[in-house]
C-alpha cells in the first residue's frame, strides 16, 4: 500500500479546486497515507516547494475560489530533464503518487511522471470544460453562473439605452461556456468557433425582431473568437444600433465555488485517492453519464468530445 501521495493544481486555476485538494487530502489521511502540497504545479516538484497537508491545513477553504496550493505553467517540466529533476525529488521523499488537478497539459506531465514510475492520477480543473474525456470538469459551473451574473447587469444597462452589449466569456478554443451561459441569459445571438457565423444576418435579424419591439440586444461571443469590439463596430455600422464590446475576462475564473463544483470536485478528489490505494496510476478521473469514471491519460487526450449543437440551435431558436 502507498504510504506518501502529493497533490498540485498546476494550468489555470478554476473555483472547486480547493474542494479537490480537500477532498484528496481527507480522504488519503483516512487511509492512513502521508499527504503532502506540492505548490505552483510542477515548479513546486522540482524545486522542492512542498508541505505537509493534514486534516486541519484544508479546513476552512472548500468555500473559496482560486487554489491555496497556487498555481503556475513551468516550462522546465516540459523538458526530460525538468521530468528527472522531478522524479529525483519524488524519489528523494519517498513521493509515491501525486494527484494532478488541471488541464490536458498538466496531464500530458503526469504521463511523463508515471512513465518513470511515479503514480499520477489527474483531476479535469479548468471552468473551460474543454477536456475530452469529461462531460465535466471542476469550476465550468461557477464561471457559467459568474458570466450570467454579469451578462445581467449589462442587460440592465442595455436595456435602459436601447443598445446592443456585445459580450466575450472564456473557454478559450471552446464554446461551451458561450453557448450555455448565452441560452441561460436570452442572447440574441451566440458567436462560436464551432459554428458558422454571418454578421449580415445577425444585423439583419437585430432590425427584424426590432420591428416587433425588441429594443436591445445581447450578442454572446466566445474568447476562442475574440474581436468583440469589431464585432460591436461591425453590427452598429450596418444596424444603426449603438453597440459596446464587454470582455469579462479574468472575472470569471474567481468567486466561490457552486454547489455542482464543490460537490464533483469532492467526488473526484476521493476518487482519485481510491486509484491511487490500489496503486493504479496513468489515469484520469472523468465524468462520463453523470458518473464518476476514469481513463488511461493517453487515450483520454486522444479522445474528441462533441459540441452541444443541440443546445446552439435551441438558443437561436427561441431567441428573437
Ligand atoms: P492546462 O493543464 O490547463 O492545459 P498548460 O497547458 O499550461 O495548462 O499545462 C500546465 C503545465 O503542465 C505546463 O506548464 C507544464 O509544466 C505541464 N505540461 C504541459 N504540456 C506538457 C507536455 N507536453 N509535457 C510535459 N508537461 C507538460
Amino acid at each position: 500500500m502507498i504510504k506518501t501521495i502529493g497533490v498540485l493544481t498546476s494550468g489555470g486555476d478554476a473555483p472547486g479546486m480547493n474542494a479537490a485538494v480537500r477532498a484528496v487530502t481527507r480522504t488519503a489521511i483516512s487511509k492512513g497515507m502521508k499527504v503532502l502540497g506540492i505548490r505552483r504545479g510542477y515548479n513546486g516538484l522540482i524545486n522542492g516547494d512542498i508541505i505537509e497537508l493534514t486534516e486541519r491545513s484544508v479546513s476552512d477553504i472548500i468555500q473559496k475560489g482560486g487554489t491555496c496550493l497556487y498555481t503556475a505553467r513551468c516550462h522546465e517540466f516540459r523538458t526530460s530533464e525538468g521530468v528527472d529533476l522531478a522524479v529525483e525529488k519524488c524519489k528523494e521523499i519517498g513521493l509515491e503518487g501525486i494527484v494532478v488537478i488541471g488541464g490536458d497539459g498538466s496531464f500530458r506531465g503526469a504521463a511523463d511522471l508515471s512513465a518513470k514510475g511515479i503514480l499520477c492520477v489527474g483531476i479535469p480543473g479548468t471552468i473551460d470544460n474543454d477536456i475530452s474525456c469529461t462531460e465535466y470538469t471542476i469550476g465550468y459551473d461557477t464561471a457559467m453562473n459568474t458570466a450570467l451574473e454579469m451578462v445581467d447587469k449589462l442587460r440592465d444597462t442595455a436595456q435602459s439605452h436601447d443598445r446592443c452589449s456585445v459580450v466575450e466569456v472564456m473557454g478559450r478554443n471552446a464554446g461551451y461556456i458561450a453557448v450555455n451561459a448565452g441560452i441561460a441569459c436570452g442572447a440574441t445571438e451566440i458567436i462560436t468557433q464551432e459554428m458558422p457565423y454571418d454578421l449580415d444576418n445577425i444585423a439583419k435579424k437585430m432590425l427584424e425582431t426590432r420591428k416587433s419591439g425588441k429594443q436591445h440586444f445581447i450578442i454572446m461571443v466566445s474568447e476562442g473568437i475574440g474581436n468583440s469590439s469589431e464585432i460591436a463596430h461591425i453590427l452598429q455600422e450596418k444596424t444603426g444600433i449603438e453597440a459596446r464590446a464587454t470582455i469579462l475576462g479574468h472575472v470569471q475564473r474567481g468567486g466561490s465555488p457552486t454547489v455542482r463544483d464543490r460537490v464533483i470536485a469532492s467526488q473526484m478528489g476521493h476518487y482519485a485517492v481510491e486509484l491511487l490505494a490500489q496503486g493504479i496510476g496513468n489515469r484520469v478521473v472523468a465524468m462520463q453519464n453523470n458518473s464518476i469514471t476514469d481513463f488511461d491519460i493517453q487515450e483520454a487526450l486522444s479522445m474528441k468530445k462533441p459540441f452541444e449543437e443541440d443546445l446552439y440551435n435551441i438558443a437561436r431558436e427561441i431567441a428573437f
